[in-house]
């Protein structure tokens, strides 16, 4: 991958500049924002309107015409908040920005941004996808059970090409991955998918580590309930792309209902003034993890991506259901990207909705923990982990402890 824009390291990535020439911690701040020192405002002010009143029936008409024509948001008020609404839209704006994109779409979840993507291609007779594993287990399992009427064909980053079909609608990859935080060369992909979007889960990357479009993704999906958000109380899911594709997903939630709350769309352009600070300082405590634990004998395998973040995937010898039993300071949960760390086991929880031989084919296994890495101090995190992985098996002290008597 080109390095200038994959950056190395975290304090690499936050001096990307966005589209607009601003850098992107400056957008991170600003962007949705733009006009509220003109308004007399600094916080931005939170819309609950569900409806928006009008003496202009005619005018509302041509209005609603013209969304059912395009998707284009209308000017003015939304008419109804199933249309739209002007705080969501703020998040919009800046997400779209952070991911250089024209247009960013907000939805109710993750799951309710990737369903209304399906729709809009099947709804264009284009139901095929073609999948890399792993995904996050619920995207796996709306694609497998086929619950929105698409075919999945699963294959590698290699046979995308080979796998592409008349009807093939979507070409859907995450990297880093969940749970094993395989990373996928999206520019390689990119090019393989011809003329067939590609969408890009980029929930663990977040757009301080990587920015898909810039590699040829169209779409760019968040979780915004784990990063963007970023202190787990805000579901929410935002898919960022071009305004034409907006336009149908804005048609699709209209339709369908999936929207955000303006709460929710409040919390998460509050989420995103933090999100480079936080992904910094988290990916810093992730390195050292890293680092503790590929030295650790009861550790077999660490897992982390080679653009960084805050997210460590490992491989223990004894029992993982022993380790989440035992963590006190780290929370056992599922779910990641908040302030504080979470430990879960995959194949218990975030994956066990996959069947298990696709699971493990994928690289899940049955031994493997993943750590959401937070803003905690790096040695209280891992005096929790030390102690949560139980006792050092003898004759397995590694070999400098053992010299220097510190065991
Ligand atoms: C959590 C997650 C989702 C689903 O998002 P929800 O907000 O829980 O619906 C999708 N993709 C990835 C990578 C996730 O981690």
């Amino acid at each position: 991958m080109d390095s200038a824009r994959t950056p190395t390291s975290p304090s690499d990535a936050v001096r990307i500049t966005a589209a607009t020439g601003r850098a992107l911690a400056t957008e991170a701040v600003h962007a949705g924002r733009d006009d509220l020192a003109g308004q007399g405002l600094h916080a931005p002010p939170i819309d609950l309107s569900t409806t928006y009143p009008s003496y202009d029936s005619r005018g509302e008409a041509a209005r609603i015409d013209a969304f059912a024509a395009t998707g284009a948001e209308p000017d003015g008020p939304p008419v109804y908040g199933r249309l739209g609404n002007p705080t969501v839209a703020r998040f919009e704006t800046a997400l779209a920005k952070l991911e250089g994109t024209e247009s960013a779409v907000a939805f109710a979840s993750g799951m309710a941004a990737l369903s209304a993507v399906l729709l809009v291609r099947g709804s264009m007779g284009l139901r095929h996808v073609v999948a890399v594993r792993p995904l996050y287990g619920c995207s796996d399992h709306l694609l497998t059970a086929g619950l929105l009427g698409s075919e999945v064909t699963w294959t590698d980053p290699a046979g995308v090409a080979d796998a592409l079909r008349p009807d093939t609608g979507l070409v859907l990859v995450e990297s880093p991955a969940n749970p094993t935080l395989a990373e996928v060369d999206l520019r390689a992909v990119a090019h393989a998918c011809g003329s067939v979007p590609l969408l890009v889960d980029n929930t663990f990357a977040t757009p301080v580590l990587q920015r898909p479009a810039e590699h040829g993704a169209r779409l760019v999906l968040h979780s915004a309930t784990k990063y963007l958000g970023g202190h787990g109380d805000v579901l929410a899911g935002v898919v960022a792309c071009d305004e034409e594709f907006a336009g149908r997903l804005r048609q699709v939630r209209f339709a369908t209902g999936g929207v955000l709350h303006p709460l929710a769309g409040y919390l998460l352009l509050r989420g995103l003034s933090t999100l480079p600070v936080r992904v910094r300082a988290a990916s810093a405590n992730a390195a050292e993890l890293v680092a503790r634990l590929a030295a650790d004998p009861r550790v077999a395998r660490v897992h982390y991506p080679r653009i960084g973040g805050a997210m460590v995937s490992f491989e223990v010898h004894g029992d993982p259901h022993e380790v989440i039993g035992r963590v006190r300071l780290i929370t056992p949960a599922v779910s990641l990207g908040s302030v504080d760390t979470l430990i879960q086991h995959p194949a218990s929880i975030s994956h066990r909705i996959v069947d298990a031989d696709d699971r493990r084919g994928a690289g899940v296994g049955d031994r493997l923990l993943r750590l959401s890495v937070g803003l905690e101090d790096v040695d209280d995190l891992w005096a929790d982990l030390d102690r949560a992985l139980g006792e050092r098996a003898p004759g397995a002290i590694p070999l400098r402890e053992a010299l220097s008597g510190a065991e």
